[in-house]
């Protein structure tokens, strides 16, 4: 960054001059007030996951400074996000949505384009609007995190849970924009949205769903968290992994509480993987596991127990998985490869006879072991999972992190039909790719009834240059590997969605040529986060940003 006799200067947006931009700040700072326009002219700070940069991202792949924010601007209310909108398009300075900006492994809080403007919405709007506990459902503004929504609905009084992630810090709107999952059975959660309210890139708000006809006296309209489809096309899903609007407040439905168990099924023997996969997928489909349960590798498992890599192996690249299995003999798991994390649901003789069937599916399996609750100590990692199951907000799973110094992660995330020998191909495909870059496996499966999202993490140490330049070239060629066995990412990190995008090309890229259609027309002036999942405005295309 440049300096001046004051210290370090903001980076410039593309095609800004320095006045221009100083004179187009100082009209922001008059329309929203001095202290919800913050230029980045400071050091840049890592900080931890609850207290994470808006800068740029805590886990950079490459220099901090290669993805980082000219300004962070804070609405306060959908009319200021529809101001900070005009005066983008006015300057043509790029904005950057973010609700929480905790999207870590996937590019945190940064802008893909350097010298964006980021608009931080969980700051000020954090509200949550509404909890209905006979509709089982709730609106939510950006800010509203995982851990916040669970504490007012507990304090509301009503039996409901809500769904969240491996670590609740995020942002519940946020998430489902960007299609991430949790381990309840609502745990999809775009698929458990209901109702939208965006402002899109020329600055007009839409509501989606029974939103968009008004209820009487000009009230929200009553059905707007309980229908998501409303009249005419379904327009909602435009709005994820995209660059088409921002989304300024958020229908989700709530999950009537119920009782569950979730235990652990441990296996000894790498060879009967496959078989595991081809047992769990009926149990997934039948819905006798009622939600998404997941296989972890067994190098993830002890990296939870907060080991570090250091403190087991002095060598270079992967730790040999003799290693891995000495340590975890000494845990309550014993010698295993494989972690099966599943729950059952419902009152306890329904849960019963699931386990029963589930017992009886594993019983081919001859040393499988059930591993319940009550058979491991409080602070055990399977507790973290009965909460996660049942919707509590745990920080449980950064503790992997601690694998590393400056642990940080970037993750790996194709979809897989449910089949062992796919399950197979892929980790082997993985497990290739992590031996040549020098890289721990830490892969897990997360079973759905129809599809499998295989989760794999690349842990490295943000503060050794070498090893994040080891760390984006083993993802690249594990995305172009698996691409060309039909393999798709459903998320990837910011500096590789054109790559990822690149793989959807059915016919000659008709998707990606339906995607840029329907941003130049609803962003003429190409200011809404230009190339987000792949998606670059006409002002940007074929000029050198496509990496
Ligand atoms: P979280 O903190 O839940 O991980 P983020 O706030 O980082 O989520 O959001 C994830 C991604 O989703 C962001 O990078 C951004 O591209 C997009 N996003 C987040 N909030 C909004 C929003 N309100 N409108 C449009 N896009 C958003």
């Amino acid at each position: 960054r440049d300096k001046d006799d004051d210290g370090l200067l903001p980076v410039l947006p593309p095609d800004i001059t320095r006045n221009a931009f100083n004179n187009a700040i100082a009209e922001l700072k008059k329309s929203l007030g001095e202290p919800n326009v913050v230029l980045t002219d400071k050091p840049l700070v890592d900080g931890w996951y609850l207290e994470h940069p808006n800068t740029h991202d805590a886990f950079h792949v490459h220099s901090r400074e290669d993805t980082i924010s000219s300004a962070t601007v804070y609405p306060g209310s959908t009319e200021e996000v529809q101001t900070i909108v005009k005066w983008a398009n006015k300057h043509l300075i790029p904005i950057y949505p973010i609700s929480m900006g905790r999207n870590l492994g996937y590019g945190g809080a940064a802008p893909r384009v350097r010298g964006s403007v980021v608009m931080d919405l969980g700051k000020r709007m954090n509200k949550i609007l509404k909890i209905d506990g006979d509709n089982c459902s709730c609106l939510l503004e950006p800010g509203v995190t995982y851990f916040a929504l669970y504490e007012a609905v507990q304090k509301s009084g009503y039996p409901l849970w809500i769904d969240t992630t491996d670590v609740g810090g995020g942002s519940v709107l946020g998430n489902a924009l960007d299609r991430g999952v949790g381990y309840t059975p609502y745990g999809d959660h775009f698929g458990n949205h209901c109702g939208m309210e965006v402002v899109l890139p020329t600055g007009d708000i839409v509501r989606l769903g029974m939103g968009a006809l008004p209820g009487k006296d000009n009230t929200d309209n009553p059905t707007w968290q309980s229908f998501q489809y409303g009249y005419g096309p379904y327009s909602d899903g435009i709005f994820t992994q995209s660059n088409y609007g921002i989304v300024t407040k958020m229908g989700f439905w709530l999950m009537p509480a119920t009782e569950h168990l979730t235990f652990a099924i441990t296996f000894a023997r790498e060879d009967d993987f496959e078989r595991i996969i081809d047992i769990i997928r009926p149990l997934s489909a039948q819905r006798v596991l009622g939600n998404v349960p997941q296989i972890r590798h067994v190098t993830q498992e002890l990296a939870v127990t907060g080991i570090r890599k250091k403190d087991i192996y002095a060598g270079d690249g992967p730790v040999p998985e003799q290693v891995i299995r000495e340590h975890m003999k000494a845990t309550i798991y014993g010698d295993v490869t494989w972690i099966f994390y599943a729950t059952v649901y419902g009152p306890k003789d329904s849960r019963n006879t699931s386990i029963d069937v589930v017992r009886k599916a594993f019983s081919v399996i001859p040393d499988a072991k059930f591993i319940f609750p009550d058979d491991v100590p409080p602070d055990h990692y399977l507790h973290a999972r009965v909460a996660i199951a049942s919707g509590v907000p745990m920080l449980t799973d950064l503790d992997w992190l601690h694998w590393k110094s400056n642990g940080s992660h970037l993750a790996f995330s194709p979809i897989s039909p449910v089949d062992g020998k796919d399950a197979r191909k892929l980790y082997e495909m993985v497990q290739k790719r992590h031996g040549e870059f020098g890289f721990d496996m830490m892969p897990a499966f997360c079973i759905a009834p129809r599809e499998m999202h295989f989760i794999d993490i690349i842990c490295y140490d943000r503060g050794d240059e070498d090893e994040k330049r080891r760390a984006i070239k083993c993802i690249r060629a594990m995305i172009a590997d698996a691409a060309k066995e039909g393999y798709g990412e459903y998320r990837t990190h910011i500096l590789l969605s054109d790559q990822v995008a690149a793989t959807y090309n059915w016919n000659n890229a008709a998707l990606m040529r339906l995607n840029e259609t329907l941003k130049d027309a609803l962003d003429p002036n190409g200011i809404l986060a230009p190339g987000k999942a792949g998606i670059w405005p006409k002002r940007f295309r074929e000029k050198g940003w496509e990496i």
